[in-house]
């Protein structure tokens, strides 16, 4: 059924709402903790979609080698995606598929061709100039998700717009909420000042210090020592 919503609404965001609107289920396999082994029915999400069509077994391939094991320092090991080019194992037709290879290669082109509009490799993305630059750095109140920002004309200019995307992404549903950039842009700009001025404040103040120590020719056991980062 996944496959053939796909096949008509020809993106993954649309076959969410799709299911949404028809009310239909999926099914999930809890991997871990209480329950494990079972399988539960709940609404589709977006990356389930992207998930099952980026999946080669689907197909009827077997594959090897589509990830591998990556450490970072202070981190446990997780998985890292491994290019096409280098899976160890392709085999096509290994076993009957839901869809046949050509339109696994089909809806692999679509999900590139969404992507280049919108996509999870965008999200937490900063922008390089402009106004929005908090993007992926404001989070909302409302789920607890990276904010990202839209553009918006009002009067003859672009008004940045910070939107919770997590809803209409992940459940095809309506954002949380949006809020006018400007204004939190401005009130970010103003305590960042604000940290600025106090440290410079800091800054001046110890260098009146060092320099009344070297006047005297001794530095003032009661007072504390700059430090050389401030
Ligand atoms: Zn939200």
């Amino acid at each position: 059924m996944l496959f053939d919503t796909f096949r008509q609404a020809a993106s993954a965001t649309g076959t969410v709402k799709r299911f949404r609107q028809e009310g239909w289920l999926f099914p999930r396999r809890i991997r871990r903790w209480i329950g494990k082994g079972d399988l539960i029915w709940g609404p589709l999400e977006h990356c389930r979609v992207i998930q099952i069509l980026h999946n080669p077994r689907y197909a009827g391939a077997f594959v090897y080698g589509r990830t591998r094991g990556a450490y970072r320092q202070g981190r446990k090991s997780f998985g890292l995606k491994v290019d096409r080019e280098n899976w160890q194992v392709l085999i096509q037709n290994a076993h009957p598929g839901f869809i046949d290879w050509d339109e696994f290669e089909r809806n692999q082109a679509t999900l590139k061709q969404n992507l280049t509009g919108f996509g999870r490799d965008r999200r937490g993305s900063m922008p390089r100039e402009g106004v929005g630059l908090l993007q992926g750095r404001i989070v909302c109140g409302v789920c607890g998700a990276r904010m990202g920002v839209r553009y918006q004309v009002v009067g003859n200019k672009l008004e940045p717009y910070y939107m919770c995307t997590e809803n209409p992404v992940r459940r095809a549903g309506k954002p949380c909420q949006s809020v006018r950039g400007s204004a939190i842009d401005e009130a970010i700009g103003s305590l960042l000042l604000e940290c600025r001025t106090g440290r410079s404040r800091r800054r001046a103040s110890c260098r009146r210090r060092d320099i009344r120590a070297r006047q005297t020719g001794r530095r003032s056991t009661s007072e504390p020592t700059c430090p050389s980062s401030l």
